[in-house]
């Protein structure tokens, strides 16, 4: 792989200007596996001022010619599947086969079906049947700044970075700083797809650095973020002053609701999702609601998958669940747990402290708690661990109201064989998805939350419409038809 401590700007790997050396380390072996440089305000004013000078002749290229590169990018990226594999693996931990499968399958998944819904996308249409003279342009929003966090890398790289490029715009990624090295392969992906110099540029920082420059700049037209809602706040309140257009996929804190009538595997399945890639996913189930009379049952099912789920190192092969990020990560989720026991949750498994046998990296126990009521710490809070609390409800409307009952709205999910309750909960639940019965979304779902998880969706029609501005012109004349 390409040097890592060099930016990706103006189509070249170029040494930093201004920033500072940053160690990242293997989460689970705590040792350092590369060096990347945080970039600094020169070296980001450097990256947008490339993609600025690329704008005017990458949004005038016809849509074909944009979706033929990303055709080619396709073709490098699965060529490169598995050091994509290792590369995500080895920077934030996730076990080598959910790396191979559903983190770098994400990636692949959302540059098909964006190609798809690109090709399907009429970027010239006209206003109506009523107006036919007048015509609907669809046009690059400018320059974007792409901010995303460590925990499914090419999934959110990829659903921001592929749209970005359909539809015309150029861009400055800055990846997280804990997962810097998938960025890095992808920017030598594209450089290979051969995407015009400018057009995509790799820009490593923190936050507070690249981060705060990148949203605050006026030569940025729009800000993408995916991350904490503390970060999304601040993003918000920096590009506010030269009005971006702000997309935010921010925090969540998803319930699922199971009732006495769900299919038998609802329970262990629930455990699982919330676990999957260690419980560091923002539409994680991690608020179980169980009708009461099925409540002490599902309490026994969730405490043996969670003692059955194993915990170990990211490059052994198999099912067990690996590390969390770092140790900042490692410290908020044993913080949390402490306030759980501390506020008289009932704990049914895991605790505090690494598992057994684990002496070295950030090892957290698959955890439940029990009893978890809307008053604690634990229910409030996006914990970011394998920790799963768990609650009894009495009727369809108090698991409606227990659902509700957060800031966050990004996915809740229902289990019950009652086609109609499903129906009143769908409508009933403030969440941007609701999924049934363990049905996840089809590609080209819009992926995206209500209140404090954000605004804007992801993914298919609405992903590709975020990156676009609409123009209204009159007396066009009837000439219009371009569909792709
Ligand atoms: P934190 O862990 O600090 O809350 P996130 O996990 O939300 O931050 O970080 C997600 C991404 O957002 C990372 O790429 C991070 O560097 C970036 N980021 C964090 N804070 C800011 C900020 N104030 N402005 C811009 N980007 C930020």
């Amino acid at each position: 792989m390409q040097d890592a401590s060099k930016h990706y700007i103006n189509g070249q790997w170029v040494a930093s200007i201004d920033g500072r050396e940053m160690a990242v380390e293997n989460p689970s072996t705590e040792q350092k596996i590369a060096t990347i440089t945080l970039g600094g305000v020169a070296d980001a004013d450097a990256a947008v001022a490339a993609a600025k000078a690329a704008f005017p002749a990458w949004a005038a290229t016809d849509p074909l010619d944009r979706i033929a590169a990303l055709e080619r990018l396709m073709e490098v990226y699965k060529g490169q599947a598995e050091d994509m594999a290792q590369a995500i693996s080895f920077e934030m931990g996730a076990p080598i086969a959910l790396a191979r499968t559903a983190q770098v399958g994400a990636g692949a998944g959302h540059l098909k079906n964006t190609i798809r819904t690109a090709k399907g996308f009429a970027f010239e249409r006209p206003l109506g049947d009523h107006a036919p003279c007048d015509m609907i342009l669809y046009e690059p929003v400018g320059v974007c700044a792409l901010i995303t966090p460590w925990n499914w890398p090419m999934n959110q790289v990829m659903l921001k970075v592929v749209p970005a490029l359909a539809a015309g715009c150029t861009m400055v990624l800055k990846p997280a700083e804990q997962a810097p090295l998938s960025a890095v392969l992808l920017a030598e992906m594209i450089d290979a797809a051969g995407f015009p110099p400018g057009v995509f540029n790799l820009v490593n920082g923190d936050g507070a650095g690249v981060g705060a420059h990148l949203t605050a700049h006026p030569d940025v037209n729009m800000v993408s973020f995916t991350g904490s809602t503390r970060a999304g706040v601040a993003i918000s309140k920096a590009a506010a002053d030269t009005v971006k257009r702000v997309s935010l996929e921010l925090g969540g804190k998803g319930a699922n609701i199971i009732f006495a009538d769900a299919d038998e595997k609802a329970v262990t399945r629930g455990v699982r999702h919330c676990f999957n890639n260690s419980g560091q996913s923002c539409n994680a189930p991690t608020r179980m609601l169980v009708e009461r009379s099925i409540y002490d049952h599902a309490i026994e099912t969730a405490r043996a998958v969670a003692e059955k789920t194993e915990v170990g190192p990211a490059d052994i092969e198999g099912r067990q669940i690996g590390p969390v990020v770092s140790e900042t990560q490692f410290n908020k989720i044993q913080y949390l747990i402490k306030r759980g026991i501390d506020e008289h949750a009932t704990l049914i498994a895991g605790g505090l402290e690494r598992p057994d046998g684990l002496n070295r990296g950030h090892f957290v126990r698959p955890t439940i708690f029990a009893d978890v009521t809307p008053e604690m710490t634990i229910w409030k809070e996006e914990i970011f661990g394998p920790v799963l609390t768990m609650t009894p409800f009495d009727s369809e409307e108090e698991a409606i109201a227990l659902a509700n009952d957060t800031p966050y709205g990004l996915t809740n999910y229902v289990q019950t064989a009652d086609k109609s309750r499903a129906r009143r909960l769908a409508r009933g639940l403030r969440s941007g998805m609701v999924e049934m019965n363990g049905k996840f979304g089809a590609p080209g779902t819009p992926f995206g939350g209500m209140k404090q998880s954000g605004t804007g969706r992801e993914g298919g029609v609405w992903g590709l419409e975020e990156f676009l501005e609409v123009k209204a012109v009159t007396d066009w004349g009837r000439s219009w038809q371009r569909f792709f």
